[in-house]
């Protein structure tokens, strides 16, 4: 079986902040964007962190109990597109939903046609396309940052959000702080509060 690697900066096994339901969150090492106000600055360099085979993600993913889904942000989901898409598809023949940031316009990536792209998309269920622009920062809709940024339905598993758009305003944007393992991790919408906190921790390590 083929088991490539990913580069992954952090993943979150239990999360209500980062997108529909209970999901498993899991950041990508590496953007070659440069928005400005980036709340991961750390995960932007494209360098080694922990280099894991898919088929330790995807073990560790189904034993996590009661999720329904995955979300893939970063970093940049679309640099580690064709290992995400052997994980996702494994994920998803076992019923979980997949959900993918991408700081690339829904355009940018159909015009560029890159076939390990549209591998992944092919296995998302709910896509955010855009850079984050602080300028059209917004909290009118769950765990997106800014206005600009556009949602696409890419299979029908989350039609009933498509057919109710409200309910990406009435859902709070929300923070998971969670300390395990002697380990302190914090994600979720970008409050000002958050980036301190985060600020914070990454000065100390
Ligand atoms: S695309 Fe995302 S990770 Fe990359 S710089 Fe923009 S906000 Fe940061």
């Amino acid at each position: 079986m083929q088991d490539p690697q990913l580069n992954i900066a952090m993943t979150v096994s239990c999360t209500h902040s980062e997108g529909p339901g209970k999901r498993y969150a899991l950041w990508v090492q590496g953007c070659p964007l440069r928005c400005r106000g980036c709340c991961n600055p750390e995960m932007l360099e494209i360098t080694p962190k922990h280099r894991l085979p898919v088929s330790q993600l995807v073990d560790d993913i189904l034993t996590t109990k009661n999720i329904e889904g995955v979300t893939f942000l970063g970093g940049e989901p679309l640099l580690q597109a064709s290992a995400l898409a052997v994980l996702a598809k494994t994920l998803r023949q076992h019923g979980l939903s997949i959900m993918l940031f991408t700081g690339y316009t829904y355009h940018h990536i159909r015009k560029t046609a890159n076939p390990d792209w549209n591998a992944l998309l092919a296995q998302t269920d709910l896509l955010v396309s855009g850079p984050y622009d602080a300028k059209q920062r917004s909290m009118k809709r769950a765990w997106i940052g800014s206005d600009n940024q556009e949602v696409h339905y890419l299979s029908d598993r989350y039609r009933s959000l498509k057919d109710d758009p409200q309910r990406w305003r009435s859902t709070p944007n929300s923070v998971d702080i969670v300390y395990r393992n002697g380990q302190l991790t914090v994600n979720g919408f970008p409050t000002d509060a958050l980036e301190t906190l985060r600020t914070q921790l990454s000065k100390r390590g």
